[in-house]
């Protein structure tokens, strides 16, 4: 019945844009002896039970009774060995990267998603001090760290301060520049923790982004199609445009393009690239893109065009478009920033 749960809970944020994008995100259930974790490669929106690994919670357990090396790809590369080891016999998938962090917390259901809304507050230089205000004791903050041991560790040690201090333990947990993890014994706790969130946050919105459509010249439109295409890395490369009045403001110039220059959150770095360029002037967009790669040592996936709009470039038609709503949640998550004191 519980596993059932699971996947009905995973859906309904996995369907949900403002929760999570391009399969993002995880969820687990836990009895006495197992933790079921969503497994790579499966999307929440469309997960059936087959879709999570069983892991032995002992076994994992005893993850933090080991001693690791210092040299951090070597720590990494042996506490994922170990909780690979973790799977119930028979299991044969990977188990999300998150899994530890998801067997540390206490509750029977967790569930991780990355929404623009609490990313404004995660991505906001005031971010922590309004968590604190907003969610007093509920939630507990972690600074940005590369996820996997480390970061499991680090909500490890804060959650046994935490119970120390306050005899209880958090259902929310807020990691900076990446979303959040929410716990609780049924389901319906679950939504009604992420209702209150929510909530709570929207009444602190002074300005919703407003992605209503631009008109743009076609003629304008296909000429920078062109150019872009006439770059021999991107002639089989799909695009997709987009403008709108958010991402009108955004490529007024370089200084208000600054917001969505770099990414908020793991998944931004993923889909959308390091750097998202800004073309100033068409002229130079070869040597932009030339001097782009020598930044970045790769190409970029999201052009931005100077008092146009926004190019994102894909090796499918699918993957231009994921890649500009990561853009778009770029933008959500810069403007929501401005609700709490700016990035
Ligand atoms: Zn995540």
């Amino acid at each position: 019945m519980s596993i059932k749960e699971l996947v009905e809970i995973s859906r309904f944020y996995g369907k949900d844009p403002s929760f999570l994008l391009a399969g993002g995100g995880n969820t687990s259930f836990k009895d006495e002896s197992y933790i079921y974790v969503k497994a790579s490669g499966f999307k929440l929106a469309s997960i059936e039970e087959d879709g999570f690994v069983k892991l032995d919670r002992n076994a994992l357990n005893r993850i933090w009774k080991k001693k690791y090396p210092v040299d951090v790809d070597l720590r990494e590369k042996q506490a994922l060995k170990d909780l690979m080891d973790s799977r119930a016999s028979g299991e044969t998938k990977r188990p999300s990267v998150e899994s530890l962090l998801h067997a540390i917390l206490p509750q029977k259901y967790v569930v991780h998603t990355h929404p623009a809304m609490v990313n404004g507050l995660t991505c906001s230089k005031n971010g922590r001090q309004i968590a604190e205000q907003l969610f007093h004791t509920r939630c507990i903050w972690v600074p940005s760290v590369n996820p996997g041991y480390i970061l499991a560790k680090l909500i490890k040690t804060r959650l046994s301060e935490y119970k120390k201090k306050y005899e209880s333990l958090p259902d929310i947990i807020l990691l900076e520049n990446h979303g959040m993890f929410v716990g609780a014994e049924t389901i319906r706790e679950i939504k009604n923790i992420h209702d209150f969130i929510i909530g709570t946050l929207k009444k602190q919105i002074v300005y919703e982004p407003d992605f209503s459509s631009v008109q743009v010249s076609k003629v304008e439109i296909e000429k920078i199609y062109n150019r872009i295409k006439n770059y021999p890395a991107f002639k089989d490369k799909y695009i997709t445009f987009e403008n709108n009045i958010e991402i009108s403001a955004a490529v007024k110039d370089n200084t208000s393009f600054q917001k969505v220059c770099y990414p908020y959150i793991p998944d931004h770095l993923v889909y959308a690239g390091p750097e998202m360029l800004f073309i100033e002037d068409l002229n130079n967009i070869e040597q932009d893109i030339d001097q782009y790669r020598e930044r970045n040592e790769c190409y970029p996936k999201v052009i931005a065009v100077k008092m146009t709009g926004v190019f994102t470039l894909g090796d499918k038609e699918e993957s231009s478009h994921i890649t500009m709503l990561l853009f778009l949640d770029a933008l959500k998550i810069a403007v929501y920033t401005e609700s709490f004191g700016g990035y």
